[in-house]
């Protein structure tokens, strides 16, 4: 369905801010489409010895404001359109947060459970082979997403400086501590969101620590939501993965779902909670909601059931155009995607800085520039929202549309 298409749905989000903000027609082209894009062709060895072909991108959407900046996921349903989508998303996202960072993305076709150890590292090898001339800190610099983790930027970093023979940790962010990661990258965007939901319920008097949650997605993002939010004693009545959910009135023990997660791979079957469906979670009757998977699940067809007060999108583009208008008109505030999950990227470019000097932060350090950048974007978004009288996605997408558009004009590209 053309309406699925999440590039689609990254123009069509963009078309709306433009018009609102009477932005000219040559910015605003610009800024429809990613300046650079690539395609691979990865021939990769097997365990078996045989060659296995994977196809891969990266897309590097907008570099006005600064070298470009975005994760690499792996999945077997990736398409170019979602890389497009998603290296769009990122441009708005460092905007939000006020960054000095484009946007980017890339990512690669394949099943990562179909895969040994081994066969990951070539893989992600056989990747930055291929993208190397074109990545470094000062143009574009990859990090974790979908499927990605800490080892695999290792393996990446690793190959980067065979190829360009010294150190230069900064290619890529979202590596382990000590090859130069920073304290607090690995649950950096739960707790971002966090941030920015502790200041949008101030704002329509709800108490996020008496407050009843729904996190959808289990993985590196809602596994740590669910983590932050538990140590500081929020209620969290159900989670879920691929395989489905779990719901227990009273709210869940995190640290054993998180323990039973590990054990059994899934939350599915965690004693003493009820099994639900994603789309049954979705409609919960809880005071946040917390989409943390993937791209369009809250649609026209479900948004009307949604009961939630205020949704944290911390997966990127959960929400298509039409739910959207939909929540909105049911007075449902949504903390945006590319504002509400922007901590991941703050804490990767808090990883570069303290890769280019060197020298290592403190977790309260990180974490105190963090919620800066975090209440200083919420806050712009806000005032935005007020003052033109337009939702939370619209707003977010003038302030960093108008952002973006600024530094493209000071450069004299249009
Ligand atoms: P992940 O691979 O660690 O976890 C994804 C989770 O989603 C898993 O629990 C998986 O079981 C679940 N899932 C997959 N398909 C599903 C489906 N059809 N229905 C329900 N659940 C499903 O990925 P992640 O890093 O946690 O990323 C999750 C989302 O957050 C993505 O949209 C990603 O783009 C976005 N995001 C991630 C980061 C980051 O720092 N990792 C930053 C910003 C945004």
């Amino acid at each position: 369905m053309a309406e699925m298409n999440p590039f689609k749905i990254a123009q069509q989000q963009l078309d709306e801010a433009a018009a609102k903000l009477g932005l000219d027609t040559a910015t605003h082209e610009l800024l429809r489409w990613p300046m650079k894009e690539f395609h691979f062709t990865l021939p990769v060895k097997m365990d078996t010895g045989k060659t296995r072909v994977f196809h891969a991108y990266r897309v590097q959407y907008n570099a006005a404001r600064g070298p470009t900046k975005g994760g690499i996921r792996w999945h077997p349903d990736e398409t170019i359109d979602t890389i497009r989508a998603l290296a769009a998303w990122m441009t708005w996202k460092c905007a939000v947060v006020n960054i000095p960072l484009g946007g980017g993305k890339g990512g690669i076709i394949c099943n990562p459970n179909e895969l040994s150890e081994t066969e990951k590292e070539r893989l992600a090898r056989a990747y930055i082979r291929a993208v190397a001339g074109e990545l470094g800190v000062h143009k574009d610099v990859p990090a974790p997403d979908v499927n990605t983790t800490p080892q695999i930027m290792a393996w990446m970093m690793d190959e980067y400086e065979t190829i360009v023979g010294h150190s230069h940790p900064g290619v890529i962010t979202g590596k382990p501590l000590p090859l130069g990661g920073s304290e607090g990258r690995g649950n950096a965007t739960a707790r971002g969101g966090i941030y920015t939901v502790r200041e949008a319920a101030a704002k329509i008097s709800l108490d996020p620590s008496k407050a009843t949650y729904a996190i959808q997605g289990f993985g590196n993002v809602g596994s740590c939501a669910a983590r932050l939010l538990a140590e500081q004693g929020a209620k969290i009545v159900a989670v879920s993965d691929v395989k489905g959910g779990i719901f227990k009135e009273g709210g869940l023990d995190i640290p054993a779902v998180v323990e039973h997660f590990k054990q059994t791979g899934s939350v599915i079957g965690f004693k003493g909670a009820k099994d639900l469906t994603n789309e049954e979670l979705l409609v919960l009757d809880v005071d946040i909601l917390v989409p943390a998977a993937l791209e369009c699940v809250i649609t026209g067809a479900n948004a009307n059931n949604i009961k939630a007060k205020l949704i944290c999108e911390l997966a990127n583009g959960p929400t298509t155009p039409d739910a959207d208008a939909i929540l909105h008109k049911k007075g449902i505030l949504v903390l945006p995607d590319f504002m509400a999950n922007a901590g991941g990227v703050t804490v990767s470019y808090l990883e570069q800085v303290q890769n280019t000097y060197n020298y290592y932060w403190s977790l309260e350090a990180v974490c105190s520039q963090l919620d800066r950048h975090m209440t200083d974007a919420f806050n712009a978004v806000w005032k935005t929202r007020e003052q033109a009288k337009v939702h939370m996605r619209l707003a977010a997408y003038m302030v960093s549309v108008a952002r973006v558009a600024e530094a493209c004009k000071l450069r004299g590209w249009v």
